[in-house]
């Protein structure tokens, strides 16, 4: 299969290891699959006893890709190293009509590890088979960097250097980064926030000595962030398996429409279910919900994207703190075509908005809503369904909103769990104690388990014992000295 540009006629398909390799497309696009795999009716029923990791290899080698059978294989075996390796994902019912994707039991306790883990493979072995050396920098807010980190530590022909906040990020996603133990990851906090973090990044992709520093020392750069058709691929089959897995708890019956809802904050995740709707699943909608940063809910509202007088709003749910949102262009150029996508695309970069039509409007609702949940709300749902006996991190309990006010229809739900709720322990305890003190995650932690009658998990427990490797704390203007630094070493 061949992969195409968002913003130019398909005349140069390229192939999906490229695609992974260097995954920003011509005229500043992003890479497409040029058609999708479709899957018939009897796949759901047929696929009843397929484990997670084959149903991923199935699925995936359904896009006739160039990367070999072992290869793919090794990746999907990563999935071994899960809670449970017969059920990486559980899908577990919270209410009669209302289920829980959990996509967080991979190493780093957030969804991102989904994809990451098989997708660091894939991109070690191509660069090995290339003989080229890869350089991945990752601006985080405190998922995406322990995920990238463990999927890339000590891997051949790859170096990653991880920037984040330095108080920006919660203590345990902070020690997931700096107690990692290997040999070719830089990890630098930053002074400012996430933003802060992304602009730096953003300049030093822009600087001409980098590059040419780059080009000497013989390193291409690729991107493990969303951006990358490497991870989306990933992050489609979860949303086939849920459909599976509710047939296979006979929750429904092979046809029946569901709800999918995603929180979503670059989008990548929402992505993954519209694919999997294209590709055949009967979903009804997808459901995307935001926090206080409701640009896309807005987008799926009202047809307008427009951050000409937004900042960033620093929220309890903060992998979901984003103004732009990449993957969205994905859909738009789904449903409007290359040349609309491109004009719509250069409004955003050059006025910070655009406007879809009515009729565009209407074409997006066909498949997704959207709502906005704040910071109360949200502090309100987890404790009211932790009350009843399901634990949920903040980033999911923003989607029992979309279950609260959008379903309108008696097809049953299903929401992605995107993160643990060890991760987000002080926010936790805000909820369960009704309070807005200050707690450090070592302290909430142990509070929660207490409260909620639960106990964390062992890796987690063990990061605040672990040394730590990475203890720098670099001023912008360093930066890119620290990465010069690490690349020569
Ligand atoms: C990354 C992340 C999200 C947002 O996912 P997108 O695919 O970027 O929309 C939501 N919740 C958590 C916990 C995350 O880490």
């Amino acid at each position: 299969m061949s992969f195409i540009s968002t913003r130019v006629s398909s005349s140069n398909p390229i192939e999906f290891s490229q695609a992974i390799l260097s995954p920003s497309a011509p005229k500043g696009g992003l890479y497409v699959p040029s058609k999708l795999p479709q899957l018939d009716s009897d796949f759901f029923q047929d696929n009843i006893d397929t484990s997670y990791k084959e149903l991923a290899k199935k699925i995936v080698q359904m896009f006739n890709i160039d990367i070999e059978a072992s290869v793919l294989q090794d990746a999907v075996d990563l999935y071994d190293n899960f809670d449970d390796k017969n059920t990486p994902v559980p899908l577990v019912k919270v209410k009669d009509d209302l289920f829980v994707s959990e996509l967080y039991h991979g190493p780093t306790r957030a969804f991102k590890d989904m994809a990451l883990q098989p997708f660091g493979h894939i991109l070690s072995h191509l660069a090995k088979k290339e003989n080229k050396n890869f350089l991945i920098l990752a601006a985080t807010s405190g998922d995406t960097g322990p995920a990238t980190l463990n999927t890339f530590k000590n891997k051949p022909n790859i170096k990653v250097a991880c920037l984040y906040p330095d108080g920006g990020t919660s203590d345990v996603q902070k020690l997931q980064m700096t107690t990692m133990d290997a040999n070719n990851i830089d990890v630098l906090g930053i002074e400012g926030n996430f933003d802060d973090a992304q602009s730096a990044l953003k300049s030093l992709l822009a600087s001409k000595t980098f590059k040419s520093e780059l080009q000497n020392s013989n390193i291409n750069l690729s991107a493990a962030n969303s951006v990358n058709f490497g991870r989306i691929i990933f992050q489609i089959i979860y949303h086939i398996y849920s459909y599976i897995a509710l047939l296979s708890q006979k929750e429904i019956k092979n046809g029946e429409l569901i709800y999918i809802t995603v929180p979503s904050g670059n989008f990548g995740n929402a992505l993954g279910a519209y694919y999997a709707k294209k590709m055949g699943v009967p979903i009804y909608k997808i459901l995307t919900t935001s926090n206080a940063n409701s640009i896309l809910s807005e987008l799926i509202n009202t047809g307008v994207y427009d951050i000409r007088e937004k900042s960033l709003i620093k929220t309890i749910s903060p992998a979901m703190d984003i103004l732009k949102s990449s993957n969205v262009e994905r859909v738009l150029f789904d449903k409007f075509g290359y040349e609309r996508t491109l004009e719509l695309m250069t409004n955003l970069n050059k006025q910070n908005y655009y406007i879809l039509t009515s009729s565009e409007l209407e074409c997006l609702r066909e498949d997704f809503e959207a709502i906005a949940c704040d910071d109360s709300y949200t502090l309100s749902i987890i404790k009211k369904y932790s009350d009843s006996g399901y634990i949920m991190d903040p980033h999911t309990a923003t989607s029992l909103k979309a279950y609260e006010k959008l379903k309108k229809e008696p097809y049953k739900m299903v929401i992605c769990s995107t993160a643990e709720w060890t991760k987000f322990a002080p926010s936790m305890v805000n909820a369960i104690n009704k309070d807005d003190k200050a707690y450090t995650d070592h302290k909430a932690l142990s509070i929660v388990e207490e409260k909620l009658n639960t106990t964390m998990i062992k890796s987690v427990k063990e990061l605040f014992s672990k040394e730590i490797i990475f203890q720098k704390i670099v001023k912008k203007e360093d930066i890119e000295q620290e990465i010069l630094n690490f690349i020569k070493s």
